[in-house]
């Protein structure tokens, strides 16, 4: 059987900053994914944006990792020529009842850390963009964008570097624990081979495969793998040149942000993601849900034209909480925990895990 100091499952955003943290640290570590390339799970079906810690409870795992990932991406993206481009948004009221909400942002994000918030007057939203029809805004200058691909092959190349190794086309079936660790079991997709791994830490990055694959390792209590809900979000988008220069954004809903407008490093915009709870795992819009959407665009952008907005793709969420329910921070179980030395399991990694990778992977870490 082969040897490995580390075995992470998933070949997301989440999984290779892990590996990539602990083979910086000297550990042997093996990357295991079911498909044929890193990334085309969660990591790749976002709004690419990094987040500056704005909506989440004071003292949450959300909130700490938001804030310190906000600085450290924008390092990494330095000093590792990742495509990002910190364009800023704004938190836009259509009514005078969300003023209540603004101000309510500005002070939790405030106790969170972010202390650059400006509250504007609709005259000077408008100023820095003219399409916009709000009463009051919040500027977020240290919101940004990010080439999340770049990303990932930049974390996959420097966890590389350090000697990790990775494995694709390779599903993670089973992890039985023995007295000195784990043994890994896996089967290659293509061939059907089956393969296992002797390792002394295991950790389950599957985002929304987390909890079926929690299931299925033989030590862990079950009531240590929560139930998961796929939350499905929409995009639609415009075609043609950006009319805005800043990320738009409505007062955030119940069990997302609201549809808001992103931009891509390429200058052109897309709309969403919508909430959609759905049974099973299926990557097609539908143009449909293109009617909310102008309903709710419109609210921030009145001139938005009629029939403009084009189905563009979709991602789902994995939520701890149901429609709802209040909302759950991110569930990063080490051995504190469930009291198996070695193990680390991941649930509940939606916004903001793409801005949250890097110190994500350093509390992983100090786990295991
Ligand atoms: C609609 C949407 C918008 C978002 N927008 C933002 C945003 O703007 N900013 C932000 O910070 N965050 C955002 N997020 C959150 C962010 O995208 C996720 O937190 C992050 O990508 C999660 O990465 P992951 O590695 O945990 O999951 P994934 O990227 O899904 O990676 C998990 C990997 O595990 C693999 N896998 C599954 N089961 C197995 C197995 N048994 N064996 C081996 N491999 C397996 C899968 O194939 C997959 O590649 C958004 C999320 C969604 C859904």
């Amino acid at each position: 059987m082969e040897q490995v100091g580390c075995v992470v499952a998933g070949g997301g955003v989440i999984g290779i900053a892990i590996a990539r943290e602990l083979a910086r640290r000297g550990i042997e570590t093996l990357i295991v994914e079911e498909l044929g390339s890193i990334g085309t799970g969660i990591s790749s079906r976002n709004s690419g944006v990094i987040h500056a810690g704005l909506y989440y409870p004071e003292c949450s795992l959300k909130a700490r990792f938001c804030v310190e990932g906000n600085a450290a991406l924008y390092k990494f993206a330095r000093d590792y020529g990742v495509p990002y481009k910190q364009c800023g948004k704004l938190i836009v009221a259509t009514d005078s009842d969300q003023l209540q909400i603004l101000t309510e942002i500005v002070g939790r994000s405030r106790n969170c850390g972010v202390n650059d918030l400006q509250l504007l007057s609709g005259k000077e939203a408008r100023l820095v963009e003219p399409e916009l029809m709000c009463s009051a805004a919040i500027m977020s200058p240290s919101t940004g964008i990010i080439d999340c691909h770049a990303l990932m092959l930049a974390l996959l190349g420097d966890a590389q570097a350090h000697g990790a190794m990775i494995a694709i086309n390779t599903q993670v079936t089973s992890v039985t624990a023995e007295r000195t660790g784990f043994v890994v079991q896996t089967i290659e997709e293509q061939s059907g081979h089956q393969y296992e791994f002797q390792t002394a830490i295991f950790v389950n990055a599957c985002g929304l495969n987390a909890p079926a694959l929690a299931m299925n390792i033989d030590a862990l209590p079950m009531d240590c793998v929560p139930k998961s809900h796929y939350a499905k979000g929409n995009y639609f988008f415009v075609p043609g040149p950006a009319q805005f220069q800043h990320l738009i954004y409505p007062v955030p809903e119940v069990g997302g942000l609201g549809i808001h407008l992103t931009l891509d490093l390429a200058g052109s915009m897309r709309f969403g993601p919508d909430l959609e709870w759905v049974e099973a795992i299926d990557y097609t819009v539908n143009p449909e849900r293109a009617d909310v959407f102008y309903e709710v665009i419109r609210r921030y952008w009145p001139s938005l034209p009629e029939g403009c907005l084009e189905p563009a793709y979709c991602g789902i969420r994995p939520k701890l909480s149901f429609a709802g329910n209040p909302v759950t921070d991110f569930v990063i179980d080490g051995p504190a925990s469930h009291h198996i030395k070695g193990l680390v399991n991941l649930f509940g990694i939606e916004s903001p895990g793409l801005t949250s990778c890097l110190p994500i992977a350093q509390y992983v870490s100090t786990l295991v």
